[in-house]
């Protein structure tokens, strides 16, 4: 009996890592599923964001160890304690921000880059910082490799923005902050769109915030759980 369990467990491991093969059109493949049931069948329905997203090769932004799971309906761990973000939860932010494709973007929580790349395939320049100094210089890195040239990478607290490059079209936090921080408001033109994972006391939701002269419109999108938001806004 045991040794049926055994043979059963070892075939399951064979199957998964043959399902799991590293080529590119095991990728591609991977990549495309991912679009389809995990995307467009929820409500992800902006045709650039479900284009960016099969495009964006999301098994270079995760350690080695987790690359076989990349295309997976789940965040990843990527080292220094934080997470590359579930695909659902990137595509529908990058929805959020309503983008057209000429817009300059910032982006707090770099992590992997991941998030980033996309976004570069959809506008024309984003900025974004990490704190962790080490997450940082690999993501640029990493960025820099694949090509993608109209991302810049600082290392710091994105708490105070990023002044010299404001005022942007649209912010986008990946990590929850317990409330908008000012001086993100502040670099947002009129008229531009901020979206976060507002941590309300243990429970976080996603809220998109339209700034309109001195007034910061707030909605709701439902329950999220990100890694918060540290440095600063916490003091
Ligand atoms: N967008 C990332 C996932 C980010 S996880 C991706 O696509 O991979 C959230 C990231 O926010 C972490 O890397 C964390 O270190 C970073 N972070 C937390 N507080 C921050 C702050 N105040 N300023 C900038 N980055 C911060």
């Amino acid at each position: 009996m045991l040794l049926v369990f055994l043979l059963l467990a070892v075939n399951a491991c064979v199957d998964r890592n043959a399902r799991r093969s590293n080529d590119a059109d095991d990728w591609a493949a991977q990549r495309a599923r991912m679009v389809r049931d995990q995307l467009a069948a929820r409500d992800i329905t902006d045709e650039r964001v479900l284009a960016a997203m099969g495009d964006v090769k999301r098994h270079e932004f995760v350690p080695p160890a987790q690359r076989s799971y990349a295309y997976d309906d789940h965040p990843l761990p990527i080292g220094n304690g934080q997470t590359i973000s579930q695909p659902y939860v990137v595509a529908l932010m990058t929805q959020l921000l309503k983008l057209q494709g000429n817009e300059k973007i910032l982006e707090i929580g770099t992590g992997s880059g991941y998030q980033a790349a996309v976004l570069a395939r959809l506008v024309k320049e984003v900025y974004t910082i990490e704190l962790e100094p080490d997450l940082a210089t690999s993501a640029k890195e990493r960025l820099r490799q694949l090509g993608y040239e109209n991302v810049r990478v600082r290392s710091g607290d994105g708490f105070f923005g990023w002044p010299e490059a404001a005022p942007f079209d649209a912010i986008l936090c990946t990590a929850a902050a317990p409330r908008v921080p000012e001086k993100l408001v502040d670099q947002l033109r009129d008229g531009g769109r901020i979206v976060l994972p507002l941590d309300r006391g243990g429970e976080q939701e996603l809220v998109t915030g339209i700034k309109r002269g001195d007034d910061l419109r707030v909605r709701s999108h439902g329950p999220v759980l990100f890694v918060p938001m540290r440095g600063k806004v916490r003091e």
